[in-house]
């Protein structure tokens, strides 16, 4: 028996997920992830994705992130045609991202050879994929829930655990049995945190792994405990009901939204703070709400605890809407009194938000609430630095807004909760653990604080090197 694995994306970078594990040369494609960065470079990197797609016999996705399923589309459009293993959770929210994100390279496309039209150069770029190549990767996606072990090829068994990353996400557990020996592999995919809203925590109750292949995106990184998100929340919101004034809230449209959702409705519920009308105005957002709405199976304790025993929606309450049109998005930039307005993207780059943030940056009755990761060079980032003189649509804008953050949303473990995680399973049987999905500058810190912590045999995989299992 011949156990391979190899990276074609995620290695020593965060983006791009493509792992391959290859048994008697019979591969399967662990995440199909876009690349995301500098455009071109993306783009580039994209297009040859390296897969070499006839060998592949199943494919698997531990989640609908874009960064993880994002080339699923291209996947069957070079001509695969086998299953694609995800959480029925998983599949719902990659179908949406894909979708979205073929709507956008269409989009682009048309904007660029207009431009391009305009200077009277030459346009030659295509879409890496369209709205009927989703339909025929969505098409292929087998839904699998959480430990439901199936066979996926000879002598290959999958199982999902949760990963308590977002809703649906799963780590892949693989056992391969041959030649009466039996090697078990463990893909972390996104590794998520303990004591999050909604979702459960990251499973630790499996068989004991021979080979762990583990993300490491903030294996350098502390985060803020989540205990104290819900009181700066409450806080916030009092202090904006007394000045009348506005909390405008960049989020990502999957995950934070819903957190921010649940979590204002724990404290309507409870009465800490009064019913301010509150708006979730992104399209992306409203959808992916509809989706975990119809997931319970993904919930945790806490949820059910507050909302589904008591026969309650918890993604509804009375002083919370989700606008549709972009006329009742403009509406609320006449809306007087009181009000809390989540909106993507969130890093402030495109989408409503640039409005509401033109609208309402001058008016030092806004804060403007930062609750994810910021890149460098976005406006999300320089309204998080507290800069004053801020480019909008063009324009410039002086921000008298406050300016506030919560650093304890973050959907991932830093590498003290990955390591806890790893102490908490059974590593009786742990021959090595492989890093995948960090910077390397986190991956080297990783590395070594796990080495210090006992896992002696740990290595950052590198892009194309291949890896044996035994
Ligand atoms: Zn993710």
């Amino acid at each position: 028996m011949a156990i391979t694995f190899y990276s074609l994306g995620a290695a020593e970078e965060v983006t791009g997920s493509k792992h391959i594990l290859e048994v008697d040369g019979q591969s399967y494609l662990i995440d199909c992830g876009a690349f995301q960065g500098s455009r071109a470079e993306a783009d580039r990197k994209n297009r040859d994705f390296g897969i070499p797609v006839d060998r592949i016999e199943n494919a698997v996705l531990t989640h609908g992130h874009y960064d993880h399923c994002g080339l699923l589309p291209l996947l069957t459009k070079r001509g695969y045609k086998g299953n694609i293993f995800a959480t029925p959770a998983s599949r719902d929210l990659a179908s949406l991202i894909m979708m979205d994100s073929a709507k956008i390279q269409a989009h682009d496309a048309d904007f660029f050879r207009r431009q391009a039209k305009k200077r009277g150069e030459k346009f030659d770029w295509e879409p890496l994929f369209d709205e009927a190549d989703v339909v025929k990767a969505a098409n292929q996606i087998v839904g699998l829930s959480y430990n439901r072990p199936m066979p996926i090829g000879d002598g290959v068994k999958l199982e999902f655990y949760d990963a308590g990353h977002i809703l649906g996400s799963a780590m892949a557990f693989f056992t391969v049995k041959k030649d009466g020996k039996e090697t078990r592999i463990l893909c972390s995919g996104d590794l998520g945190r303990s004591n999050r809203p909604i979702i459960r925590d990251p499973d630790h109750k499996l068989p004991a792994p021979d080979y762990i292949v583990l993300e490491s995106t903030y294996g350098d990184r502390r985060h803020d405990s989540t205990d104290n998100a819900m009181e700066k929340l409450a806080d916030l919101a009092k202090r904006t009901v007394k000045t009348r004034g506005r909390i405008l809230i960049p989020a990502f449209a999957i995950e934070r939204t819903q957190e921010l959702v649940y979590y204002f409705h724990l404290l309507v519920d409870d009465g800490i703070i009064p019913e301010i009308p509150i708006y979730v105005d992104s399209p992306m957002a409203t959808n992916a709400t509809t989706i975990f709405q119809v997931h319970p199976e993904c919930y945790g304790e806490d949820i059910h605890e507050a909302f589904i025993k008591h026969h309650k929606n918890p993604f509804g309450f009375n002083s919370l809407h989700f606008t549709t049109s972009v006329d009742e998005s403009k509406a609320l930039n006449e809306h007087t009194g009181p009000l809390i307005i989540i909106s993507a993207d969130g890093m402030c780059e495109a989408g409503r938000i640039t409005h509401h943030l033109a609208n309402s940056i001058g008016d030092p009755n806004t804060t403007i609430l930062t609750v994810g990761y910021m890149a460098q060079n976005t406006l999300g980032r320089r309204i998080r630095n507290k800069e004053t003189d801020l480019k909008i649509h063009g324009q410039w804008f002086k921000r008298r807004a406050a300016v506030e953050e919560i650093n304890a949303f973050s959907a991932h473990a830093d590498y003290f909760e990955a390591g806890q995680w790893l102490d908490s399973l059974d590593t009786s049987r742990l021959k090595k653990i492989l890093l995948v999905h960090g910077e390397p500058k986190a991956q080297a810190y990783f590395k070594k604080y796990l080495i210090e912590k006992g896992y002696t045999n740990t290595e950052i995989v590198q892009y194309g090197k291949s890896y044996e299992f035994d």
